[in-house]
């Protein structure tokens, strides 16, 4: 199955870590494969492979990497993300099933190049919101909410429960 990968673009250590660690768990949760960032920071990568650790499944995350040239030598479809973009029902059908896909969120302003690279430059409503809204939105019509519940095999399970938490813990 190809696989769907999240390019986050402008991301500051300091101000941005719990917006872009929140990217990444809910890119993870929603069925992406891995997440690449753009500012290396050792904390986050940290922070993310510790969930995918105890909750299981394969995500990646790289920080530090070029945007630039990850957008030029991608083997697959590019979507930017953006509240000027073609709206999100129209575009949906457009979006090949059957290639890797590349999906870039911004932090603060997102250079024109960003617009220019991108095979998709799609809208989630017309009004500014959040990267991780958007995102979640997007990968849960993408994959036709397939995600929500798919079982990770972790170390650590979450049954669902109407009133409290259950969590199964594997012990090996
Ligand atoms: N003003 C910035 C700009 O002009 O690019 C947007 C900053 S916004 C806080 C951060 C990111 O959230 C954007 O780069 C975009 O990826 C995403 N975003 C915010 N609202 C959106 C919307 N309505 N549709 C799609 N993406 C959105």
């Amino acid at each position: 199955m190809p696989g769907i990968w999240i390019l986050r673009i402008g991301h500051r250590p300091q101000r941005d870590k719990r917006v872009t660690t929140h990217v990444a768990l809910s890119s993870r949760a929603l069925g992406a494969s891995g997440i690449f960032v753009d500012t290396e920071d050792r904390t986050l990568e940290e922070n993310v492979k510790s969930v995918t650790d105890r909750f299981g499944g394969d995500f990646r995350i790289e920080t530090g990497i070029q945007w630039k040239k990850m957008l030029k030598e991608f083997d697959g479809e590019v979507v930017h993300l953006t509240m000027y973009g073609q709206r999100v029902d129209e575009a949906m059908p457009k979006i090949s099933r059957d290639r890797d896909l590349l999906i870039v969120v911004g932090a603060e302003k997102v250079p024109f190049e960003v617009y220019q690279a991108a095979d998709h430059n799609i809208s989630v409503g017309n009004q500014p919101h959040s990267e991780i809204a958007a995102l979640a939105i997007f990968l849960d019509r993408f994959t036709d909410g397939k995600n929500l519940y798919s079982d990770r095999d972790g170390q650590m399970t979450v049954i669902p429960n109407e009133r409290g938490k259950t969590v199964v813990e594997k012990h090996t």
